[in-house]
């Protein structure tokens, strides 16, 4: 068995469905094959619930009807005879039927989620009667029938491997099955979802989850690069990644993959696979367990990171401070992702900003506490990295003239991080793709 993950991209155009057709039958393996939201669909939708949040009907009246127009002509193309056209239609008209209800019915987080689903639930329906006019067998597996979450919003592979299982027992006969990346229910039954970009977690949930050959995350650029293309010119794919190098990169920032789609296919040592729709013929990425060499290897950056420093001249020579916090990042259940310390001072970078004031107040009795909004980490991954010759002196040279305000470095193999101002990571990627990289 194997998984194919297609993004929004890979299947935004007709033509490029069309083309996804083509490569899940290329294979004698059964597949199991994620689908995303066409591309554009999750932003619109994101985009009409904060309408209906903020009480603005008539703009989430306009957006709904602008993205019903985009589905209305996909269709036209997607499909030719009059009997998968009809069906194509029906499945838009119910879905925008739901849409337009909802604009008179009162906005929850439980309504919330239910939009943001539409996208993933139509692009794997039309997907299914384009399969249907082309005469391909398939099955339609409803994800929210095994994918979930528990109160805490994690994802119990256990639980999603047993409900998969028997799934898939029931209809041994098929060899092509199709599902919704991104959806889950939550531990209260509702519609919920694995966080933006969550269709790669669905993909290597089920990878492992059945102990699929590989699982291969199909996208619209031939795997990961050294460096964010979005970012900087020149850059290159990488062909081979640990699974350890892949995570940080992903956490990290690189946006190819989901922060924490690669701990599923590790724990069962699923090898995945980046590849392009565009170019298939392209080798593009393998994540495996062994890195195969050493050294540096890619460059990430993440944004919207904020900065906290906690100045106590008690601090000096106390145990039990950090504990102490550590406790109150806890309490608000904000994750701290750097931290550096030093006599009488520690600082530690978060990204959820949710709890930042009640954090902020309940630090003050501790000492001074300074806040630093609209930072970034950079990232600087490879299979350990501290054997590379002078990898400090190359990164720092390459970087001169940047104001570094924090550093970390040897709590991972794998990972050196630096922590600069927004304002600067355009300028860090590039001069580290020069200095770092020789692009
Ligand atoms: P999909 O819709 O298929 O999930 P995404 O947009 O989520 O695709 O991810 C692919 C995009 O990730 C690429 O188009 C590229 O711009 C971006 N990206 C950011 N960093 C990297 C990187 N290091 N390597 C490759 N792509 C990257
Ligand atoms: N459609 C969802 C999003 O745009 C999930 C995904 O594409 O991975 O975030
Ligand atoms: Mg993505």
């Amino acid at each position: 068995m194997k998984v194919m993950k297609f993004g929004g991209t890979s299947v935004g155009r007709p033509e490029r469905m069309h083309q996804v057709a083509q490569l899940i039958t290329q294979t004698d393996e059964p597949v199991i094959v994620v689908l995303s939201a066409l591309s554009g669909t999750t932003n619109a939708l994101v985009s009409i619930s904060d309408s209906l949040a903020a009480g603005d009907r008539e703009a989430a009246k306009q957006k709904i009807d602008a993205l019903h127009t985009h589905y209305s002509n996909f269709i036209t193309i997607l499909v030719e005879k009059e009997e998968f056209v009809n069906k194509a239609i029906a499945i838009v008209e119910e879905h925008f039927e739901f849409l337009n209800i909802i604009l008179r019915i009162s906005f929850s987080e439980a309504l919330n989620k239910d939009i943001l689903a539409q996208g993933e639930l139509m692009s794997t329906k039309l997907f299914s009667v384009y399969l249907e006019e082309k005469g391909i067998d398939h099955l339609l597996l409803p994800a929210l029938e095994f994918m979930s979450i528990d109160a805490n919003e994690e994802p119990q592979l256990n639980t999603i491997s047993n409900k998969l299982k028997v799934l898939l027992q029931q209809h041994r006969n098929k060899k092509l099955f199709i599902t919704q990346g991104y959806i889950c229910r939550n531990a209260r039954g509702e519609v919920d979802n694995l966080k933006r970009g969550g269709s790669d977690y669905t993909a290597s949930l089920i990878a492992a989850a059945v102990n699929a050959s590989v699982c291969e995350i199909w996208t619209d650029i031939d795997g990961m690069h050294n460096n964010d293309p979005r970012v900087v010119d020149k850059t290159m794919p990488i062909e081979i990644l640990s699974f350890d190098e892949a995570a940080e990169l992903a956490y990290f920032g690189a946006k190819i993959l989901h922060p924490t789609c690669i701990w599923p296919a590790q724990q069962t040592n699923v090898p995945v696979k980046l590849l392009n729709t565009m170019q298939p013929q392209a080798k593009g990425t393998t994540i495996a367990e062994d890195a195969k060499s050493v050294g540096i290897k890619a460059v990430a950056a993440k944004d919207g990171i904020i900065a906290i420093n906690i100045k106590s001249s008690r601090m000096l020579l106390a145990y039990g401070f950090l504990r102490k916090v550590f406790e109150v990042f806890e309490k608000y259940r904000t994750p701290i992702d750097m931290i550096t310390t030093s006599e009488v001072a520690v600082s530690v970078t978060i990204d959820n900003a949710a709890h930042l004031d009640e954090v902020k107040k309940e630090l003050e009795p501790f000492g001074t506490v300074e806040v630093d909004l609209d930072q970034t980490i950079v990232s600087i991954v490879g299979n350990e990295i501290a054997e590379t010759p002078e990898v400090l002196k190359k990164l720092f040279d390459a970087i001169s003239g940047i104001p570094v305000r924090m550093v970390s470095y040897g709590g991972s193999k794998h990972n050196i991080s630096l922590l600069v101002p927004a304002a600067f990571k355009k300028q860090m990627l590039q001069q580290i793709n020069k200095g770092v990289f020789g692009l």
